[in-house]
């Protein structure tokens, strides 16, 4: 019934004809990220600066599209991982400050000065490896201090933070733009994050009391965002928020408005196969689900190798025909198993919704996190290079 009401309007024809070309495809709303943008900005307020974190191909919505369309938005900064995530965005468009979250491994060192993207010191050894490059190239390079404040991954420890940023703004090669830290549990631990919090700060009053001034200060992701407005300092560090998905956790309840960020990608694959089979019928590598009663099952063109995380076998639900259907059996490579008992209409080359809306029904990236036992952020840069991703939107073009 859904279905044919859908079918009568113009944008479900071409729904249509985008289905009968892919095996599994994600669709990306341009339109979306750039009002979770907007709601981001209008939330921090007119004076914090945005730095878009884009790394792992834009969390998977792919990386030269959503840096061209965060350039049109007006983002500040973006917040890659890697120096390869760098350069494609200094191929999108010139002279966008680009601040390299992961480390810089010493044979970058050169290349990340020259294209002048901003590396993160954690250690003086770093800092004196740059500027004795920088100083070589007749060059400054712009670089972000990193306080190691709880998460144990990179930074300089709090108690040595001030000696590392004096010995900073001592070398001449380098001009320091930046300090930031990042929490471990913002979206479910508030004493822990309270405690981070208390470190970083005691920093930036150490530098105060030396006089030293830094004009980015930053700790905020999307988790820290939604739970710490009041302690954004001057720069925030939104990833999953600008995708449209909200941070969630079972321990920390969130007052967000409804329908403030919406999901920008929506994944898909087809129905390749149909078929009934009788009670007791054995489906899958390994046979984990044996069929309790005569049941329809569809076979579905896609599978951990283009996307959906084998952790989901016998748990997750896809939308077939609007209705959700569970999956069956152990996900493979290329395929998975639906029961389609509940959707008599249907059949080979028909839609199947993974991660969007239909009908009346959706189905989160967050929802797909949890059936994996995994996080959001998994879910989507697990999607893989097969999978082809279409953009919608009014930039799409
Ligand atoms: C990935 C990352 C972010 C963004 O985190 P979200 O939870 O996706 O908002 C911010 N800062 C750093 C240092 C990161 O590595």
């Amino acid at each position: 019934m859904v279905k044919q009401t859908l079918r009568s309007s113009p944008r479900r024809d071409e729904d249509d004809r985008v289905q009968t070309r892919f095996r599994c495809w994600a669709e990306i709303d341009l339109d979306a990220l750039r009002s979770n943008l907007a709601w981001i900005r209008h939330r921090a307020g007119p004076r914090i600066k945005i730095l878009t974190v884009v790394k792992a191909d834009a969390y998977g919505h792919g990386l030269k599209q959503i840096a061209a369309l965060l350039m049109q938005s007006g983002t500040d900064i973006f917040g890659v991982a890697n120096l390869a995530e760098a350069r494609t965005i200094r191929h999108v468009g010139r002279g966008w400050p680009i601040l390299l979250l992961g480390v810089c491994l010493p044979e970058e060192m050169e290349t990340v000065v020259r294209d002048q993207i901003m590396p993160t010191i954690s250690s003086l050894n770093e800092a004196e490896q740059f500027a004795a490059i920088a100083k070589q190239l007749g060059q400054q390079v712009t670089v972000h201090v990193k306080v190691d404040s709880g998460m144990g991954r990179l930074g300089v420890s709090a108690d040595k933070a001030l000696a590392l940023v004096e010995e900073v703004t001592r070398l001449r090669e380098l001009k320091l733009q930046g300090l930031y830290t990042h929490y471990s549990s913002a979206e479910d631990d508030a004493e822990y994050s309270r405690f981070q919090r208390d470190r970083f700060s005691g920093v930036l009053r150490q530098l105060r009391e030396a006089r030293i001034e830094v004009p980015l200060i930053h700790a905020n992701n999307s988790a820290a965002l939604l739970h710490e407005p009041d302690t954004t300092f001057n720069l925030i560090r939104p990833g999953l928020l600008v995708y449209g998905i909200v941070p969630a956790s079972a321990k920390r309840t969130l007052a967000i408005p409804a329908r403030s960020v919406r999901p920008a990608l929506a994944l898909y694959c087809r129905v390749g196969f149909v078929k009934e089979i009788p009670r007791g019928t054995r489906l899958s590598y390994g046979q984990t689900f044996k069929a309790p009663r005569r049941m329809r099952v569809a076979t579905l063109t896609a599978g951990y190798g283009d996307a959906y995380l084998r952790s989901g076998s016998n748990r997750a639900e896809v939308l077939i025909g609007g209705q959700r259907c569970r999956v069956l059996g152990n996900i493979t490579m290329d395929q998975m198993l639906a029961d389609v008992s509940r959707v008599p209409n249907a059949r080979m080359g028909d839609r199947a919704v993974l991660i969007g809306a239909e009908g009346n029904e959706s189905i989160t990236a967050s929802e797909v996190a949890a059936w994996c036992d995994t996080v959001p952020w998994e879910v989507l840069t697990n999607i893989t290079y097969r999978v082809t991703r279409i953009y919608r939107g009014a930039q799409a073009a």
